[in-house]
């Protein structure tokens, strides 16, 4: 699978604000956004005035970025919501905070989204008690995520289920840190997604 592998930073820097992509160190001053506030590149420190077709651009690339998704698959999942009833800019969220990296992520396993894909390609979490390795895994209502019982008594899973215990899930998900164990008690809604993102531009600039 083709994969980003420049500085994250510079995507934090570009869309002009904290994205979260690497867990703790976005929490500290050595935040690549704390340190050089202005896009990345020769011409970052221009100001600069964005078209209408820019803002559309800033908004779908933030989104993909946010959930580490590459343009081709963020597409797929544009049609998708379209297809869907309801309003295709909260379906596209929802869809994307539906994904099981995301989940994990959501649940305090893993800092940041790519430290949970990670946990999930390396196949240490069941869905409904069958191991799932896929990180875009759609998840469903009274869908059960665990953490396989090998993976849960090694010293890492530990450490990161002692930390999620410390954090508070979305109210779509339950978590249970001493049984390694969340369950999905509703799709998520609006105003439980906080990705910062504008989504009816990303519509107006799918419909151009
Ligand atoms: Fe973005 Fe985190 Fe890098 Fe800061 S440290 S620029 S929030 S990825």
């Amino acid at each position: 699978m083709a994969k980003y592998t420049e500085s994250v930073c510079r995507l934090c820097r570009r869309e002009g604000l904290k994205l979260y992509l690497k867990g703790d160190r976005c929490f500290t001053p050595k935040c690549g956004v704390e340190r050089r506030a202005y896009a990345p590149g020769q011409h970052g420190q221009r100001r600069k005035k964005f078209s209408e077709y820019g803002l559309q651009l800033r908004e779908k690339q933030k989104a993909r970025r946010i959930y580490g998704i590459l343009e081709k698959q963020f597409r797929r999942y544009f049609v998708k919501a379209e297809r869907q009833p309801g309003v295709t800019g909260e379906n596209l969220l929802c869809l994307l905070e539906r994904r099981l990296d995301n989940v994990v992520y959501r649940i305090g396993l893993g800092s940041s989204r790519s430290e949970a894909r990670q946990l999930v390609l390396h196949g240490h979490f069941l869905v409904n008690g069958r191991k799932v390795n896929i990180p875009s895994y759609l998840i469903k209502v009274d869908d059960v995520i665990t953490v396989r019982d090998k993976s849960k008594e090694s010293p890492k899973f530990k450490e990161l289920l002692e930390r999620a215990g410390d954090r508070t899930p979305p109210a779509w998900l339950e978590f249970e840190a001493e049984q390694a164990r969340a369950r999905v008690v509703g799709l998520p809604t609006r105003d439980q997604i906080d990705a910062t993102v504008q989504e009816h531009l990303i519509v107006e600039l799918y419909s151009r």
